[in-house]
């Protein structure tokens, strides 16, 4: 075994000043274990991955059958395989008609690329419109159409042709017309601090985009596989995106993602060009396996029924004077307080008293709760009692 810090931060890129570094040995459901046998809370699911806990031993299962069939075989798109097949039945039959073509890729970032090549394809238009606060990952394409201005400078010239909007802003949406690609948005904005538009406002938005013939990408990679207490986001406003794009919890652990969309939209990445869009190990089997068994474990554990009413539960218990607000829908929670000092210290108290929570990257004066769906009650009164206590050492 190495858990070397020196190696962790010589060795290995890093992309902040000051890591967590904190060593794991295992992890199962809710808890992460270091090597000395201590334990903590994951309140957080790895950022939004393990929304079925860690190792989930139906997930572990699948992925060890699959090992003993075969790991990859071929690029994206040319033999037929049995799991990724079954994904695509799986996740087409538990979303609108509209969306009834998968293309699975590696991970959140690729998943946005496609859909954004997608869409610039199918309508032979440039523009992207994006809204300010969003977060559609680290890659060119889903940094362009990012909006944290401090993340973006380093790195122009990125896209063109990208227009940002302020989010939930109906007065706004008038900028989407006959030359818009594509409108990319996350239906609950995550990075931003979980931020929740109307439902009056999505419904704009849906017209506007059938309107002047634009894709609508819904980027339901934090807010899809059951978060919010849907299994997507937009079920909540009850309007269809033209693709959608997830990631994270869907590998229940492994690297995976996918754009969704109609098989008329999808078969414009087989011609003009042929090979619109490819991938070496998208797709990959034991990843769509574990992804199969993500999928079984939500609907077998009825994991959606519970997500209301776990999250008013924490609500229930986070109430404090110094908290601003809780923005919360379902189990995807931001907490706010008067600065990001509030907040790194709430962060420290609890990683020090076995509880993981994490700031928001565009929203530092709010840390995230969104644990596993199937954490426990006396759980969560445990996580929330940590909580209370760490906010209570920022005196009155
Ligand atoms: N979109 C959203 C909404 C995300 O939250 C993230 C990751 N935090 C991404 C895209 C990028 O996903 P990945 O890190 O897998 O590339």
């Amino acid at each position: 075994m190495n858990f070397s810090h020196n190696t962790f931060l010589e060795k290995i890129a890093q992309t902040t000043s000051s890591p967590f570094l904190l060593d794991i040995e295992s992890a199962e459901g809710v808890y992460l274990y270091t090597p000395d046998g201590k334990k903590y809370m994951d309140l957080i699911s790895g950022v939004g991955v393990s929304a079925i806990g860690h190792r989930h031993p139906y997930v572990i299962n699948a992925i060890k059958e699959q090992l003993d069939k075969h790991l990859h075989v071929m690029v994206y798109g040319e033999f037929v395989q049995s799991s990724p097949n079954i994904l695509a039945e799986t996740l087409t039959s538990l979303l609108p008609d509209r969306l009834n073509c998968c293309y699975f890729v590696n991970s959140g970032t690729e998943a946005n690329e496609g859909a954004l090549k997608l869409a610039k394809r199918f309508t032979s238009r440039s523009e992207i419109i994006a809204f300010r606060g969003a977060y559609h990952g680290s890659t060119h394409g889903s940094l362009s159409v990012s909006g944290n201005e401090y993340k973006k400078f380093a790195f122009r010239p990125l896209l063109p042709d990208v227009k940002f909007l302020n989010f939930n802003k109906i007065e706004e949406l008038d900028a989407i017309t006959n030359k818009t690609a594509a409108v990319i948005v996350e239906p609950i904005q995550g990075d931003a601090g979980v931020r929740i538009p109307s439902i009056e406002y999505m419904e704009a938005l849906r017209e506007k985009c059938n309107a002047n013939g634009t894709v609508l990408i819904f980027d339901e990679i934090q807010s899809g596989m059951g978060r919010t207490g849907k299994l997507f986001a937009f079920e909540h406003f009850n309007v269809v995106p033209d693709i959608l794009t997830t990631a994270k919890a869907l590998g229940g652990g492994l690297p995976i993602g996918a754009f969704i969309a109609s098989r008329e939209m999808m078969h414009s990445l087989t011609h003009d060009p042929m090979l619109g869009h490819i991938t070496t190990f998208g797709g990959n089997p034991v990843c769509c396996a574990a992804a199969n068994a993500t999928l079984e474990v939500i609907e077998n554990e009825r994991l959606l029924d519970s997500v209301e009413s776990k999250g008013q539960c924490f609500e229930e218990l986070l109430q404090h004077p110094r908290i601003k607000e809780i923005r919360r829908i379902g189990l995807f929670f931001a907490i706010e307080f008067e600065s990001a000092d509030d907040v790194a210290k709430i962060v420290n108290y609890c990683l020090q008293h076995g509880i993981i929570t994490f700031w928001f990257l565009s929203c530092p004066n709010s840390f995230r709760i969104a644990p596993p769906l199937n954490i426990t009650n006396q759980e969560i009164e445990h996580a929330c009692k940590v909580i209370v206590d760490a906010i209570n050492t920022l005196g009155k």
